[in-house]
């Protein structure tokens, strides 16, 4: 729970004077912050922020009715009589992200930030599961991982929290920047740089640009968390910091991992259960081991350190991630609908062929926001089912990427959905893949969240 300030001091930290006529005491009493009337409790200061959608300008009076202390209102509004509670700034979301840095600046606890082209709510679902055997963790719900979730995360911050994990997104540059400078992590982690939105960013160094101004805008004292594996993200991070740094991986670094079978991590001597499946997730597993290490291992033996992890975690992902689903004649489903990108595309049709079955069968769609490497990508993607020696290959793809899988593909068993606009696309694909299988297959699924692949897959279920 926020404590609470008086309006005085809100005032204060968004450096916007209350109106001289104002109704509302100075000393009243703030007891949180909201953008959203409808989760509104009342003594909230209600930040009214403008998005594509909404403007939160319309809600200022609702607020206020329904008990908000005050609104945080931009020039552009025109008060409705001069007694409100407005504190008028040049950009609310500015003066939201400024309450949200004020409030994080009243702990003093770990908070890591994660960010990374790909495996950043994995890692950080795996990091608050091994911090949260020794303590209380506080992280990022769902995709709140932009600069309104990030503040509205921070702001749920409360007394009770040991550690508070951060996932950061960005589309394009200057966003981690920013993120970073309003959570202040003192470990910053970087899973990776590929290349997701490289339509929007340009080129593989423009992305790994990008995210590591986590590390140029982060506090000089902090820690960085690197993957050792990925060697642009190595070479530019040490164009942008000096600091302190600890690297992980599976081919090296200073904490290396070793898989022993597909369930087991041998870490500094000490066998781990890996909680998810997958080499991906087994470097996303070291990260958060990493980031454990810095935290609590500096005086600990290996063996004193993971002893807390040694008996397994449990971690559930959000849906359309790493999920298995056990169907009837010993069929397996891997959804991944959730997203896909040329990196985890990769990562998963590998986690396909480690997955025991009679067949192992994809069945992927689209991915967006490659740009001019679009067809590249998606050609590289066929080609990775092709080499794995898959049994079969479904493509839901727009003309030109369908096409391209399929030229990679080239070999094997190949059926081209044709175009997604038709009308039942999705039961018609569920309806052929039903017609494919057989008992004892493994099927992935996985595209972009557009494609909405998970409509198959729960066709596929009810038919089964
Ligand atoms: P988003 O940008 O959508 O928030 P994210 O970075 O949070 O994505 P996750 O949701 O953790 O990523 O993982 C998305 C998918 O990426 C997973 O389902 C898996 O297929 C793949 N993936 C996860 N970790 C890795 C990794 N380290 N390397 C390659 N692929 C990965
Ligand atoms: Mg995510």
């Amino acid at each position: 729970m926020f404590s609470p300030i008086t309006l005085t001091q809100l005032s204060q930290i968004v450096a916007a004077p209350l109106p001289p006529q104002c109704d509302t005491p100075q000393d009243a009493q703030v007891i949180g912050i909201t953008t959203d009337t409808r989760t509104l409790q009342p003594g909230e200061a209600f930040v009214a922020l403008r998005g594509e959608r909404f403007d939160g300008h319309h809600f200022v009076e609702q607020a206020l009715a329904q008990g908000a202390v005050c609104a945080i209102v931009d020039t552009d509004f025109t008060a409705p009589h001069p007694r409100l509670p407005l504190l008028t700034v040049r950009d609310t979301l500015t003066a939201y992200q400024t309450i949200a840095r004020w409030w994080r600046e009243q702990f003093s606890i770990p908070i890591i930030g994660v960010t990374g082209s790909v495996g950043k709510t994995t890692t950080k679902e795996l990091i608050a599961a091994v911090l949260g055997t020794v303590g209380n963790v506080h992280k990022t719900q769902a995709n709140f991982n932009n600069e309104i979730g990030v503040p509205k995360t921070l702001l749920q911050l409360t007394p009770e929290h040991n550690f508070a994990v951060i996932e950061m997104a960005m589309r394009a540059r200057g966003e981690i920047a920013l993120l970073t400078q309003i959570a202040r992590p003192t470990i910053g982690l970087i899973t990776n740089v590929g290349t997701a939105h490289i339509g929007r960013l340009g080129s593989e160094q423009a992305i790994a640009e990008a995210k590591c101004e986590l590390l140029a805008e982060m506090p000089k004292n902090s820690v960085a968390i690197l993957n050792h594996d990925n060697r642009r993200l190595i070479n530019t991070a040490a164009t942008v910091w000096s600091g302190e740094t600890l690297t992980y991986g599976l081919e090296g670094g200073d904490l290396q991992g070793e898989l022993i079978d597909a369930h087991t991590l041998r870490v500094e001597g000490i066998d781990l259960p890996l909680p998810l499946p997958g080499y991906h997730n087994a470097s996303n597993f070291l990260a958060a081991l990493a980031v454990f290490k810095i935290i609590q291992g500096k005086d600990l033996s290996p063996v004193e350190l993971y002893t807390p992890i040694q008996t397994g975690l449990s971690v559930q992902l959000p849906e359309g991630r790493a999920k298995r689903l056990e169907l009837p004649h010993d069929i397996v489903i891997l959804d991944e609908t959730y997203n896909a990108g040329l990196e985890s595309m990769i990562a998963a049709l590998k986690l396909l062929k480690e997955t025991p079955g009679e067949r192992q069968i994809a069945v992927l769609g689209t991915m967006k926001e490659l740009g001019e490497r679009s067809l590249e990508f998606h050609q590289k993607v066929g080609k990775t089912a092709q080499e794995l020696n898959l049994d079969a290959l479904f493509i839901l793809a727009d003309a030109e990427e369908a096409a391209a899988m399929a030229t990679g593909a080239k070999g094997l068993p190949v059926v081209e959905m044709g175009k997604m606009e038709v009308e039942n696309i999705h039961q018609i694909m569920a309806e052929k893949i039903i017609e494919f299988i057989q008992p004892g297959d493994c099927i992935l699924f996985k595209a972009s969240h557009s494609v909405q692949l998970n409509r198959v897959v729960d066709k596929v279920q009810q038919i089964l």
